[in-house]
């Protein structure tokens, strides 16, 4: 299996070069340049499959010869080997024909552990394979510098930093980051928002020279193209314990970089029956806009009680782009453009081939809230802020209450105790045993001036040069 860029501009490559690497050289993200499809009997087949073996039978087309079988197998047995739920991603029935995906099971208690455990094996083995050593950056606003940093903490051949904006993200997302006391993890608290240590990172990917000799920068965010593969698998996963693919499924996500929903498309295209498709936004509605009203025009971000789906511009949309115009790469250079400059917008016929799949819905903090009151009062289930924002979209978009309707689970409600508790919950909702003693670990951070240079310089001399 070859992968492409979404804007047509560089030459094809194979799965082990795209996930060592960040966007493509043309400033596209990499997709695959078929995508695998499986016949209905063939996924029939799987039902009764523990994750693991599914996962296997999902993701292997795509690692296209790069593992061996039976490593593939391991890197996924270790993947989720430290998930707290025997089923990796249980369902939870709350109403009729209406389920939960409980994704945060894994060691961070966010949906990002699916994908990010899954790709610090896989850097692992890979780079010590190719006997290489790599550098990992990233910025985060809360889950997946935590989610990244427990993935890579064990990779010998990895130095990793992360940039949290100082004190902007949640006590309980820091000290999930800065307790961990291994030699290869960074955590760098920049002075700025989000938004700051998101352009830091881009402009220190964008040219690499501070960097020691044969190094380079490796993205661990959703345009890392392993993440997206990774959650692929628990669609199948979920469409298979309700009677997939024997009927069909919907399917409701709450978005911000559109990585999570991009993987259920991807799911519809490998032959999964799925129905509906709901993209579920905050405040930050532009691809609620975009679906619903053909309104791709940014606006001021908005900080909100689900911070992981404050995002303006949602990465990821740009492969669903992609795949509709029929893997036009000179189209999307145009449309990234126009996103770029603040307004884009969808001819008729790709609005309508989007709008077959997907369905839309905003909910503000307001609705958010009364959806967790709601749902704690008539099932006893506390949901986190971002799955009250998924849920309350998939009630309201729901065209068929004959369909099963899973919403995604993307978060534990403990990460989100100030929201929850907002909501009329009484307390702080327990953390689960093995992060009971968060509070009392020591912590280790360097806050870090919003300056490229000394950003750069930080990094080179922390990077471990030595040889093992
Ligand atoms: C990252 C995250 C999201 C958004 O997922 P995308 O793949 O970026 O759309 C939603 N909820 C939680 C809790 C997250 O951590």
């Amino acid at each position: 299996m070859l992968y492409v860029s979404t804007r047509g501009g560089c030459p094809a490559k194979t799965f082990d070069e795209v996930i060592l690497t960040g966007l493509a050289a043309d400033g596209g993200l990499f997709v695959p340049q078929t995508i695998p499809h499986f016949a209905v009997e063939d996924i029939a087949s799987w039902a009764g499959d523990s994750y693991q073996e599914l996962a296997f039978k999902v993701m292997h087309p795509f690692v296209g010869g790069c593992i061996p079988d039976e490593d593939l197998v391991e890197l996924i047995r270790r993947a989720y080997g430290n998930f707290r739920h025997e089923a990796i991603a249980p369902l939870v029935q709350t109403g009729h024909n209406e389920w939960i995906l409980e994704l945060f099971h894994g060691p961070t208690l966010a949906f990002k552990d699916f994908a990010l455990q899954f790709l610090g094996h896989l850097l692992d083995y890979s780079l010590e394979k190719r006997d290489q050593k790599v550098v990992i950056m990233g910025a985060t606003s809360g889950d997946t510098g935590s989610a990244a940093i427990e993935g890579c903490r064990r990779c010998s051949n990895v130095d990793m930093f992360i940039l949290h904006p100082h004190q902007r993200v949640s006590d309980v997302q820091r000290r999930q980051m800065t307790t961990v006391m291994a030699d290869n993890i960074h955590n760098i608290a920049l002075q700025g928002t989000f938004d700051d240590c998101q352009n830091m990172v881009k402009a220190c990917f964008s040219d690499q020279s501070f960097l020691p000799d044969n190094r380079q920068l490796v993205a661990v965010n959703s345009i890392n193209w392993a993440r997206i593969m990774a959650q692929i698998v628990y669609y199948f996963w979920a469409s298979l314990q309700l009677g997939g693919p024997l009927r069909p499924i919907s399917f409701a996500v709450p978005t911000g970089n559109f990585g999570d929903i991009f993987a259920g498309y991807l799911a519809s295209k490998m032959g999964l029956p799925i129905e509906q498709l709901v993209i579920a936004t905050n405040q930050n509605d532009i691809l609620h806009r975009c679906i619903s009203f053909n309104d791709h025009t940014t606006q001021p971000l908005q900080q909100s009680l689900a911070p992981s789906m404050d995002i303006m511009i949602s990465s990821n949309f740009e492969r669903l782009l992609f795949d509709v115009h029929g893997g036009d790469g000179a189209a999307i250079v145009g449309l990234m453009a126009d996103a770029k400059g603040g307004h884009m917008q969808l001819s008729a016929g790709v609005l309508e081939t989007l709008r077959k799949q997907f369905s839309s819905y905003r909910c503000d903090d307001k609705e958010m809230l009364a959806a967790i009151a709601d749902v704690y009062a008539n099932s006893g289930y506390l949901l986190d802020p971002h799955t009250a924002i998924g849920l309350n979209a998939a009630r309201s978009q729901r065209a068929n209450l004959k369909t099963p309707m899973v919403t995604l689970a993307t978060a534990h409600p403990a990460k989100f105790p100030d929201a929850v508790k907002e909501a009329g919950y009484p307390s702080d909702p327990p953390l689960p045993a093995h992060m009971s003693g968060l509070f009392a670990r020591p912590e280790r951070f360097c806050v870090l001036e919003n300056r490229r240079s000394v950003v750069e310089q930080f990094m080179a001399q922390k990077i471990n040069v030595k040889p093992v």
